[in-house]
């Protein structure tokens, strides 16, 4: 047994814990982990005390939408309808080089802040498929460099749109990994139920997962919720369902929310809140005071509930702001779910990185499991200048390093601000 190795970190902090931890990488894999003064690599990278972390997930971007913002025109209002009357007058135009232009530029912006799995909605409405088509060739020009699951969103409906659940088929056909619903627009809550009996039917048959928009509204009687967890247990499609936003469960009166949060528990999905967008887009019709935008975050994780934090959208018509770091997500959760306790900004990076690989059910690919590295799985991780999560939520840097499969993929070089004079 040798115990040369082709690339060996030295000295890094594991976030969380804080030891130090040496990384002995052979054949892109961990092959060792602990202290490794002893071993030699062909290559060496001394982490000097630098902050480990697996690597960032993003389970809820549109690579479709993404960069359009201002494009034909701003959405002044900042509503909701504002954003759809653009984006319709936008989705016509799309085409197959356009969106692969704006999802390349985005693919790399998450890779630059560490971001090794993510998550792209894109909407199927358009019946040649172009914006699923480009997402899907990027999907496979950057497998080396990121995993992107593609889920097939049919954003004007299911029962209100009857070609979209045929479209939802084909794009499953065509490479897509998984379906989605949102059941809060369809015309009445019959219909909104219809649709994501449609939906997980479908993600069942196919052995496609399910990423539900669920609840997007500020509406407590908007309880799509119960519906999702209980067809997740109907179909045993289980962890393999997310419920993305769930806004709703922060008006939900506290008995109901009782027995929701036992159910969704029960059912293993996965919440994925956006606390980006839904903290400028929710309670904006709310009388004073105006609620946050944002599902009760603490009351699901206390529960056991796997709870994700991602993007959202990234400067389009809904959301002129957004950078693809999912640091921000963790920032705007922080303050929207009062989660600023020490344990709490740690929490809040385990929604970012853990959180959203079981979201995404990545399984041992992900190569980090109960607060530690795996040995054997793939050596991907990032390095950051910065003291520990509060610092990295306060600051919200670029990772040093971000390392894929034992190759250093990415490299930021730290700003460096000169005071003049004085
Ligand atoms: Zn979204």
């Amino acid at each position: 047994m040798t115990n040369t190795y082709e690339l060996i970190i030295r000295n890094a902090r594991l976030a969380g814990s804080g030891g130090r931890l040496d990384l002995g990488i052979r054949d892109g894999r961990f092959a060792a982990i602990g202290q490794l003064a002893a071993a030699e690599a062909e290559a060496v990278i001394d982490a000097e005390g630098m902050l480990l972390l697996p690597p960032f997930t993003e389970p809820h971007v549109h690579l479709d939408t993404t960069l359009t913002a201002g494009n034909p025109v701003w959405n002044e209002s900042g509503t909701l309808a504002e954003g759809i009357s653009i984006w319709t007058a936008r989705k016509a135009a799309l085409t197959k080089e356009d969106v692969i232009a704006r999802a390349e530029r985005t693919i790399r912006m998450y890779i630059g802040y560490g971001v090794l799995h993510l998550r792209s909605m894109v909407d199927i409405g358009d019946p040649k498929l172009t914006a699923l088509e480009a997402v899907l060739e990027l999907k496979e020009r950057y497998r080396e460099q990121i995993d992107i699951q593609v889920t097939a969103f049919p954003q004007d409906g299911i029962v209100s749109c009857p070609d979209n659940e045929q479209r939802m088929e084909e794009a499953l056909r065509m490479g897509a990994d998984g379906v989605s619903a949102v059941p809060h627009l369809e015309r009445t809550r019959e219909d909104g139920v219809l649709s994501l009996q449609k939906a997980f039917r479908l993600a069942q048959r196919q052995q496609a997962y399910v990423h539900v928009f669920c609840d997007e509204t500020d509406d407590e009687a908007s309880r799509f919720l119960e519906v999702c967890a209980s067809l997740a247990i109907e179909t045993g499609l289980l962890s393999r369902v997310t419920a993305a936003h769930a806004n709703a469960a922060a008006y939900y009166n506290e008995p109901y929310f009782q027995k929701i949060v036992g159910l969704v528990k029960q059912s293993g999905l996965s919440i994925v809140a956006c606390p980006l967008i839904n903290s400028v887009m929710q309670g904006r019709y709310d009388a004073y005071p105006k609620g946050r935008g944002i599902t009760r975050i603490k009351e699901f994780v206390r529960t056991g509930v796997n709870v994700a934090l991602a993007h959202d959208d990234i400067r389009t018509p809904f959301y002129p702001l957004g950078t693809g770091n999912p640091l921000d997500a963790a920032h705007m959760a922080a303050h929207l779910a009062h989660m600023s306790g020490r344990s709490e900004l740690q929490e809040l990076i385990g929604m970012i990185t853990a959180g959203g690989a079981a979201a995404m059910n990545l399984g041992n690919a992900y190569g980090f499991s109960g607060g530690a590295f795996v040995e054997g799985a793939p050596a991907s991780f990032l390095l950051f200048d910065a003291e520990d999560a509060g610092d990295l939520i306060r600051n919200r840097p670029s990772p040093r390093y971000v390392v894929r499969s034992g190759r250093v993929i990415a490299e930021t070089l730290p700003a460096v601000t000169k005071i003049v004079g004085g």
